[in-house]
């Protein structure tokens, strides 16, 4: 056994979990409407099939001021419960189990009926909440009873209850929300009061065979938020409240400190955890940025918790504990944290996917299924689409041929893995190689394929990806102006100075490539937290410190024609991490930028009536891309089907999530 802590069973007393699993708490969307039911028990079934040992559902809220959204999920009245009881039984009868999570949004509440501790908006919501009368506060202690005792109802295994992230809990916990000076708030004391009293009454209701597992925010990391004191005095009174089993929450929503995305380090915050557990004897659950089962079993074996919680590894792949388990971790489909389907598309009220497996979520409606005939297909262009198409079709037991003009697979993710903070992205080429070799497509290497040597195929997939967009500015064709794909692939000298033509996705993870030292700092817990300000002695209120960055390694220039600061169009949950680490490198970002030209003193703009120079020594052109359609060109009339999928179909707006999803959807339909 090549994980034994992983795999060791845990004994809650009434109940015994058969590893250290947790599937994290994730909002799917799926939560919110009756009719989605059969789609959510269908996701959280593969889930349980593949063998975690306790999941956590999406937040459901106790009452409706505490929706998170208006008609969101719920779960108060008796009329709710039968929808509830598709997900128990779905589990159940994968032999899983499975907690509701209860959640009350609090200020972070997105309506106007939002209650709050004090009449304080927050940063993030348009919406300035009521604060509670002592009458309200004691009956939302009763909204989360009721809730859990419906959850027994319907089956649930256990309740979450969701005291962290800055939700309404936690906001009854610090000063920087709770200005009450009634019972529930003024000191520590009272402002605890508000989640001890729910843990004991819930404890009082649903009796000793339930699962209450409590989310205790133990690094509020925003100003005014809780000191370490505080958090070890709550928690202490939470064990004695009757909670099974603590689970680590990290960080506010409004907090300008990331603590899921990409770049921050693997298990970046285990440290924490770590430190409570010299303060309580129940188990504990440790979190964040852990997607691999060598970094799951490190933690356990180290004694830093007692489990680990992965929401996004087991939306990317359902079979996570089961890989593990039968020591395949070479199969499991790794989260790369990018966001892009999942937490983005929960903020655009879109329902959650996920870019490396474009199933989750989906469950009942992107079917994988033997195919009726076999045919021989040629798939050319190994990115992410075509990789995605071809192992599919193989999975689906066509006899497949992958044509790649380079020597190795990954199309542009070679490159993007390049970047400091994108280091999971060959996680995503080490799981493609593995499928083609498990699926059995046939790789042809260095072969750029031509309509000739396509002849014989009964179909073509052209997933020949985009080319760089030229730019047009006098001066462009000196020696010093170059494109991304020289600097990522070619590794063509840069100089020290540096203007970057273009901010999008690209420019600005050039614009990090360059400022950046190797190694980078998502590879170090230690250097990642003192750049961004992380106190790990804990002795700071709330972990805040002043952020220390390590000096840029070059001058940069970012520029964009378009007016306002570049950045805005970058993705939601990800999109101010990196504006604040260009920022904190001191990387000059313009906008409504004019290039006029460029001569031996660098490159000379306009902006409005102002003319600027900027002396780099290295223009970098990251203008975006056009499809590359040659292929498909010359296969006009071949007399096959012929498909076209990600860049090589639509390069404007092009990302993984896109070619991966086309890929996959087009190879589950030929
Ligand atoms: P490509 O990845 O371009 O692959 C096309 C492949 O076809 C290439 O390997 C090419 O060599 C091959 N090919 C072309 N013609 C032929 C031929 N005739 N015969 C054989 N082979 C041929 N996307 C995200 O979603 N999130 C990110 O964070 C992200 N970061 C990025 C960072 C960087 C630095 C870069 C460059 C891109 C990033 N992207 C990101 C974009 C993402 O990589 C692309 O959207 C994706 O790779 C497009 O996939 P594709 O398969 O359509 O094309
Ligand atoms: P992009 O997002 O379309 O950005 C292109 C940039 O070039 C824009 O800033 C544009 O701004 C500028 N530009 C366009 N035409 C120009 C011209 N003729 N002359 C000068 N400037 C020009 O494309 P990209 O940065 O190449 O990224 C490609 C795709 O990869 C994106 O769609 C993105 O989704 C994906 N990607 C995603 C991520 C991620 O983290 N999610 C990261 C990297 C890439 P102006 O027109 O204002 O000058
Ligand atoms: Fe992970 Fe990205 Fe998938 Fe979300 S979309 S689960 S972050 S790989």
């Amino acid at each position: 056994m090549r994980y034994p802590h992983l795999f060791a069973p845990l004994d809650l007393g009434h109940v015994t979990l058969p590893n250290r699993v947790l599937m994290g708490s994730m909002h799917t969307g799926l939560e919110d409407r009756a009719r989605d039911y059969d789609k959510l028990a269908a996701y959280f079934a593969e889930r349980a099939r593949g063998g975690v040992g306790l999941i956590v559902t999406g937040g459901l809220a106790p009452s409706i001021e505490g929706w998170l959204t208006p008609f969101g999920g719920r779960l108060s009245m008796p009329w709710h419960v039968a929808r509830h009881r598709k997900v128990t039984r779905a589990v159940h009868a994968e032999g899983g189990r499975i907690c509701m999570q209860i959640l009350h949004g609090g200020r972070y509440s997105y309506h106007p009926l939002s209650v709050a501790p004090s009449k304080l908006k927050s940063p993030i919501t348009p919406f300035t909440p009521r604060a509670l009368t002592a009458r309200g506060v004691e009956r939302t202690i009763g909204d989360f009873v009721n809730c859990a005792r419906r959850a027994q109802d319907a089956g649930y295994d256990g309740v979450e209850v969701m005291g962290s992230e800055g939700y309404l809990i936690n906001q009854f916990l610090v000063e920087r929300t709770n200005r009450r000076e009634d019972d529930w708030g003024g000191s520590v004391e009272k402002r605890q009061r508000f989640p001890v009293e729910i843990v004991e009454r819930m404890r009082a209701a649903v009796g000793r065979d339930f699962i209450i597992v409590y989310r205790l925010s133990m690094l509020d990391l925003v100003e005014r938020g809780q000191a370490w004191d505080e958090i070890a005095m709550l928690a202490r009174k939470i064990e004695t409240a009757g909670a099974s089993l603590i689970n680590t929450g990290i960080g506010w929503h409004e907090a300008r400190i990331p603590t899921i995305v990409t770049s921050v380090p693997r298990a970046g915050f285990a440290w924490v955890t770590r430190r409570m557990k010299e303060i309580v004897s129940l188990p504990l659950i440790t979190t964040n940025r852990i997607n691999v089962p060598d970094v799951a079993e490190r933690i356990l074996a180290s004694g830093d918790a007692d489990m680990v919680s992965m929401a996004r590894p087991l939306l990317a792949d359902p079979d996570w504990v089961r890989k593990a388990r039968e020591d395949r971790a070479a199969d499991i489909n790794t989260c790369i944290a990018c966001n892009q389907a999942c937490l983005d598309h929960v903020f655009e009220k879109k329902r959650a996917s996920c870019l490396v497996n474009p199933r989750a979520c989906h469950e009942t409606e992107l079917v994988i299924s033997p195919a009726a005939e076999k045919k021989r297909i040629a798939v050319v262009g190994a990115g992410p689409a075509g990789l995605a198409c071809a192992t599919t079709l193989a999975e689906r037991g066509h006899a497949v041929t992958l044509f790649e003009q380079a020597a190795e697979i990954g199309g542009q993710f070679n490159m993007a893995k390049r970047i400091p903070g994108k280091e999971e992205f060959h996680e995503t080429l080490r799981y493609y190689a593995r499928q083609l070799e498990r699926t059995g497509v046939t790789l042809r290497l260095s072969t750029a394929a031509t309509a000739e040597s396509l002849r014989g195929f009964d179909e073509i997939v052209v997933a020949t990806g985009v080319t760089p967009r030229p730019v047009s500015i006098p001066g462009d064709e000196r020696a010093n102006v170059v494109s991304y794909i020289d600097v990522l692939r070619h590794g063509v000298p840069v100089g020290r100075t540096v203007a970057i033509i273009g901010a999008g996705g690209i420019g600005f993870d050039v614009a990090e490539f360059l400022v950046e030292d190797a190694p980078s700092p998502s590879t170090d817990v230690a250097r990642w937290t003192r750049e961004w300000g992380v106190d790990t002695t804990l002795t700071a209120r709330a972990g805040l410190v002043k952020p220390a960055p390590e000096a840029p390694e070059r001058q940069i220039w970012l520029l964009q024609r378009t007016p306002g600061k570049p950045g805005r169009r970058l993705n939601k949950t990800t999109g101010w991490v990196h504006r604040a680490t260009l920022a904190a490198k001191r990387v000059t970002m313009l906008g409504g930028v004019a290039y006029e030209g460029i001569d031996d003193h660098g490159l000379r703009i306009r902006i409005g009536d102002e003319t600027q120079l900027l002396p780099v020594d290295t223009i970098v052109v990251c203008a975006g891309q056009e499809p590359n359609r040659t292929l498909k060109d010359e296969l006009a009339g071949v007399g096959v089907p012929v498909h076209v999928i990600g860049g090589a179909d639509v390069a404007a707006e092009l990302d993984a999530k896109r070619a991966i999803s086309q890929g996959t959807r087009l190879a589950a339909r030929l």
